[in-house]
């Protein structure tokens, strides 16, 4: 694949943001019909960096994937700008132009000079004619405090809420509706607890609504030789998961645990030429969007430990359903195999589930299972023998005793003998394959959950 930009230089993963440099966030500028978030911040990056420096990567922000309001992955975008100090590293590459981003950072910008800047940028790149596209731009002296990204991530916040927290932190713009505000002040909000990085790769306009090239092999091969990587090919499906399949800008997109190795891996994949490429911190696959305990709350997402008590039947749609300690469980078709491990479930096994709760029909959407013990199982080898006259006994149907055909005598069903049934499901950790995952799960290789 071809790959604009050259030298690279990566000092360790630059991440720190010191206070005092100007935080912009933005969020719902786009919608179904095409564009992305993250694209507009390359033009951010752009106009940014002619006169300003980027202090730490850019952030992709996911916040919580329930709301059913978002137009597809809830992804917000942050960033800070001020004077670079410290050694900077290579993060992208923007109209023949390498961008590096810098450790350290003094103030730089005046926020209500920033937002004139940004906003008609916003405006040129919003979906602003489509219904539900209602732009929030944000430029602040300080960050928000990290109690509005949790909440965002975890539960719903309100306009009102959001600018309570901005209350004078900066300068803020909004367009229609302006519920962008929300997820653009929760995207500057953001402390990394766990973080990872994506490098996108954006195609040349003339190529927007076009299908995309990329050489399954060439990513498969990528996807070995960088294991830092992760949810590249889905090899159970036998396909590529890195490029998306809407009409947005994006050609490609690689996540990983190591920032240096992206632009890296990305050369390594075949196919149609990128325009530009941004590498991002994000909060994708650290399960952020999980709380530690059951939610009973339609929209958001935690931890359920219990025993199934309904077996797992299929629904016509090919969603598989189960019950767990009195709750309804989905493992909904597009999980694929992972519909498998639910469908090996019986009574009597414990199990926990990460999952979000969907309001209507009130169910656990499984994003993971852990299988903690199994039930154990058994099979009826032979009817008991009569202890009386020797004669086998027969069985008086499901679940009911034995009754010896000559004398009469019941036996009840512990007196046959059995032979334990041995089980396929194994205990451990399960999840969907990597095609299947939302963008914040948290996948296996990345670690168990805690
Ligand atoms: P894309 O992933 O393509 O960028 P999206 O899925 O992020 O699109 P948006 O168009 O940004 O969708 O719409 C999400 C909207 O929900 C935004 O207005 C955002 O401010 C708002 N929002 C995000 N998180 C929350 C939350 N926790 N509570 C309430 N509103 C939220």
């Amino acid at each position: 694949m071809k790959f604009p930009g050259g030298r690279e230089f990566y000092p360790d993963a630059v991440y720190v943001h010191p206070a005092m440099v100007l935080w912009i966030g933005v969020d719902d500028t786009d919608s179904l019909r095409g564009m992305c978030t993250t694209f507009l911040a390359t033009e951010f990056v752009r106009e940014l960096t002619r006169d300003l420096d980027l202090i730490g990567y850019p952030r992709l922000v996911r916040l919580n994937p329930n709301i059913p309001w978002k137009t597809r992955g809830n992804g917000a975008i942050a960033m800070a700008v001020g004077r670079g100090r410290g050694q900077p590293a290579v993060a992208g590459h923007i109209d023949g132009k390498e961008i590096r981003v810098y450790p350290h950072g003094d103030p730089g910008g005046e926020p209500a000079t920033v937002l004139a800047r940004l906003a008609p940028l916003v405006e040129r790149w919003s979906d602003l004619a489509q219904e539900g596209t209602d732009p929030g731009l944000v430029v602040l002296s300080r960050k928000p405090s990290p109690g509005l990204y949790w909440k965002a991530v975890r539960r719903i916040v309100s306009k009102a809420e959001a600018r309570r927290a901005l209350w004078g932190l900066g300068v803020v713009r909004t367009w229609k509706g302006g519920r962008g505000i929300i997820g653009a002040s929760a995207a500057c909000a953001w402390r990394p607890r766990d973080r990872t990085w994506e490098v996108l790769a954006y195609r040349p306009r003339s190529q927007w609504g076009t299908p995309r090239s990329v050489d399954p092999d060439s990513v498969r091969s990528m996807d070995h030789r960088f294991p830092s990587t992760f949810n590249n090919y889905d090899v159970e499906n036998g396909r590529v998961v890195i490029a998306p399949r809407t009409p947005c800008p994006v050609l490609l997109g690689i996540r990983g645990d190591r920032p240096e190795e992206l632009p890296r891996a990305f050369r390594q994949v075949r196919g149609e030429a990128a325009d530009r490429w941004l590498v991002f911190l994000t909060n994708q696959g650290t399960d952020d969007h999980v709380g530690h305990l059951p939610t009973p709350s339609p929209w958001t997402a935690g931890r359920f430990r219990g025993i199934v008590d309904r077996s797992p039947r299929t629904l016509p749609g090919g969603h598989v359903v189960f019950g767990l300690n009195g709750w309804d469980v989905t493992v909904y078709e597009p999980a694929k195999q992972f519909r498998d491990i639910a469908r090996d479930l019986v009574p009597g096994d414990a199990v926990e589930i990460l999952g979000s709760v969907r309001h209507q029909p009130r169910t656990i959407n499984a994003e993971k299972l852990h299988v903690i013990a199994l039930a154990r199982l058994r099979v009826k080898v032979a009817n008991p023998i009569c202890p009386r006259c020797g004669d086998r006994t027969k069985s008086m149907g499901n679940g009911a005793p034995f009754r010896c055909p000559r004398c009469r005598t019941r036996l009840d069903r512990d007196a046959a003998t059995y032979r334990p049934f041995a089980r396929s499901l194994r205990t451990g950790w399960y999840e969907p394959p990597e095609g299947s995952r939302r963008h914040l799960s948290k996948p296996l290789k990345r670690g168990l959950p805690e």
